[in-house]
């Protein structure tokens, strides 16, 4: 039968001043004195909601619909956002512009955020460029049905989100006759 080993007088040492613990607080202690003695660094915490951080310009917040510069939609309700998105947040119910049939818009758009897991595919999808992701992400609510953004709120978002708007697309591309908005007066090629 073999004895225990008797403890050393380190270990007794190590016991008694809770050595473990003064290791696991070294780099607490240390910010702490170089912030509250010293005043040597700077705070790394931001007093929420006073003080916010600048967000990247990649930042995945809010979708938003968007206009071109003349203010009209640049959504022409082809569903493919819809399709592309795995939560199944778009629900998008498009119809013919009146008198114009070869043309349709979407007569109603819904965007359900409480599903969706911001990772940009209905973005990306989107032939004419009509959805972009915002930095906006303080949405929190009581009820989740008020995530249900209808086309009105998204177009809203869009509004104050990207006041700089492009020119509509046939007047950047001329042979856009495949995006179902082909126009009997273009302007003459620049080049
Ligand atoms: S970001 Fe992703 S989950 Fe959210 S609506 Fe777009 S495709 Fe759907
Ligand atoms: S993919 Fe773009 S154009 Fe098509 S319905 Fe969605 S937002 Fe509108």
């Amino acid at each position: 039968m073999s004895m225990a080993e008797p403890m050393k007088l380190s270990d007794w040492i190590k016991r008694f001043t809770f050595y473990e613990i003064l290791v696991g607080m070294k780099a607490t202690m240390t910010v702490f004195v170089q912030r509250i003695v010293l005043r040597s660094r700077k705070a790394v915490t931001f007093q929420y909601p006073h003080e916010k951080r600048d967000l990247p310009g990649t930042y995945r917040g809010m979708i938003a619909l968007l206009r071109y510069n003349d203010m009209t939609e640049k959504c022409v309700g082809c569903d493919l956002c819809e399709a592309a998105c795995p939560s199944r947040v778009i629900t998008v119910i498009s119809d013919e512009v009146p008198g114009e049939p070869m043309k349709r818009f979407a007569k109603e758009y819904y965007m359900d955020m409480a599903r969706c897991i911001f990772c940009g595919l209905c973005v990306k999808a989107c032939p004419v460029d009509a959805l972009a992701m915002t930095t906006e992400y303080e949405w929190s609510v009581y009820n989740k049905r008020d995530l249900r953004l209808n086309k009105d709120q998204l177009l809203a978002l869009g509004d104050r989100n990207f006041p700089t708007r492009e020119e509509k697309i046939e007047h950047q591309h001329h042979n856009v006759t495949f995006f179902n908005i082909g126009h009997q007066n273009l302007p003459p090629m620049d080049s």
